[in-house]
């Protein structure tokens, strides 16, 4: 179920460089093209769903939340804290219509969002 034109199945697909970190067959992460913390890494289901507002799999949507909190602490971000964002939409910013976790870490980030 790829969308020919998405940036983020063509990654999951291979078809596209990036830094993958963990894959299996549910899910890629990757590390983000311009990061915003020391870790930013994007997870993304392989199959291509527009926001986590697109789904009602409770099983995936969980595995890739598991999945980027168990990279958060790979990473050694378990003990300092991490942040796990899902932006969907136009009002949260969302430039990648292909639902994706940020894990974002390494750095005191701030609250509220902007
Ligand atoms: P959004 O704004 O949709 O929540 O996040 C999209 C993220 O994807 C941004 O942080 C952006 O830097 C990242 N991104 C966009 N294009 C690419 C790409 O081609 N490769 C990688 N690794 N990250 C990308
Ligand atoms: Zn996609």
């Amino acid at each position: 179920m790829a969308d020919p034109s998405c940036i983020f199945c063509k990654i999951a697909a291979g078809e596209m460089k990036a830094e993958v970190v963990y894959e299996d067959d549910r899910v890629v992460a990757f590390r983000d093209i311009a990061p915003k913390a020391p870790l930013h890494v994007l997870v993304v289901p392989r199959e291509h769903i527009e926001t986590i507002g697109h789904t009602q799999d409770e099983s995936l949507a969980g595995h890739v939340v598991i999945t980027a909190a168990s990279i958060a602490k790979r990473e050694g971000y378990g003990d300092s804290g991490f942040r796990l964002v899902a932006n969907s939409g136009r009002d949260a910013g969302m430039g990648v219509a292909h639902l994706h976790f940020h894990v974002l870490a390494g750095r005191a980030l701030s609250w509220p969002p902007g």
